[in-house]
């Protein structure tokens, strides 16, 4: 009800819930998703939730924005074809990540026992789900001379088409990887579209940890950096800032408080919970504190091939400590026991 006293003038709303979205329900799966429509803020991330039924599909497609994804639950197995005609199948599970190229045509398809819901986001706040390349759809709207012209075969197989987009649809779930793979002359894609980020090393301090994914090591995902960060209650993602563009942020778990100082003296805090979408513009400082009773864990999502950020500690620390002391009249110990290094949760 109350906000922080330090709040101040009128920012953009950085705050939109999944849960306000609208749910496109499907027999095999759902979406929704969180666009520049619904966030006016988030003109270069938009973000589509899913869940897919064991055995549902979200169909052979493609558009012109890449497309990163997290998997928040389940099992699921995704499918690719480059433009060299080099094929991609892996079976993907919570915590991993993936990755397509703009243009790029692919498929998800959940698997047993559950399937899975993820999270996937898109370098283009506009980008909507509705504006896909399906194969269904192009099938529909292609003349069906020209299809049996381009397929070799009579026009009558082309007699029980679908009449349109199917988007998300139940099939019978696959068979083990190793059956449902498809040899290809080229080869397996050069650059892995999936990424185990559970597996890669944590900055981790007793206030949580930081697990970092863009280009140093998931080496194809040049418009989307992330990282997967969970702070214990209590506890603080320290206060800063991004030189590189902005944040769009997605909530999995537990409650967090976030202010954001937009220069000028304004300044506005928000509150989020799981299913959330946070979004801080480029350069404004920030923090999330964790004001629950259970770890808080949240993605930070960029439009850039690396994470980047400024500590305001470090920043500080690396100063000369009288001019810094200068500014802000803080005692001179206080200054000279800040950290040198980079403590991402304290
Ligand atoms: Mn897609
Ligand atoms: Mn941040």
């Amino acid at each position: 009800m109350r906000p922080p006293s330090t709040d101040h003038g009128g920012l953009p709303n950085l705050k939109f819930s999944f849960a306000d979205a609208h749910v496109k329900m499907k027999e095999g799966g759902w979406s929704r998703e969180v666009t520049q429509t619904e966030l006016p803020v988030a003109t270069t991330i938009a973000g589509v939730n899913m869940r897919l039924n064991a055995g549902g599909v979200r169909e052979l497609h493609w558009h012109k924005q890449a497309e990163w994804s997290f998997m928040i639950a389940g099992n699921a197995r995704i499918t690719s074809v480059d433009n060299d005609g080099h094929n991609f199948v892996a079976d993907v599970a919570a915590g991993d990540l993936w990755y397509f190229p703009s243009g790029i045509p692919h498929s998800i398809q959940g698997l047993a026992p559950d399937g899975c819901e993820f999270l996937l986001a898109f370098p283009d706040g506009k980008f909507s789900e509705d504006d896909t390349f399906a194969i269904t759809d192009m099938f529909a709207h292609m003349p069906k001379e020209a299809l049996a012209k381009n397929m070799s075969v009579d026009q009558k197989v082309f007699d029980h088409i679908p009449p349109g987009e199917r988007f998300i649809f139940k099939v019978p779930i696959p068979p083990a990887l190793q059956a449902d793979t498809v040899g290809s002359a080229q080869g397996k894609v050069p650059l892995d579209m999936a990424f185990r980020l559970m597996q890669q090393d944590p900055t981790s301090s007793p206030g949580g940890w930081v697990r970092i994914a863009d280009t140093r090591n998931f080496t194809i995902s040049s418009d989307i950096a992330a990282a997967l960060v969970e702070v214990n209650p209590g506890h603080i993602r320290e206060i800063h800032w991004h030189t590189n563009a902005d944040e769009w942020q997605y909530y999995l778990a537990g409650q967090g408080r976030m202010t954001v100082f937009a220069a000028q003296g304004n300044a506005r805090t928000f509150d989020f919970q799981a299913g959330d979408v946070g979004y801080v513009p480029k350069a404004m400082p920030h923090f999330v504190e964790n004001i629950g009773k259970e770890p808080l864990r949240f993605l930070e999502l960029f439009n850039a091939p690396r994470f980047v950020d400024v500590s305001l500690n470090q920043w500080m620390a690396l100063t000369p400590h009288e001019l810094v002391q200068a500014h802000l009249n803080i005692d001179r110990q206080v200054i000279d026991a800040l950290p040198k290094d980079k403590r991402p949760i304290v």
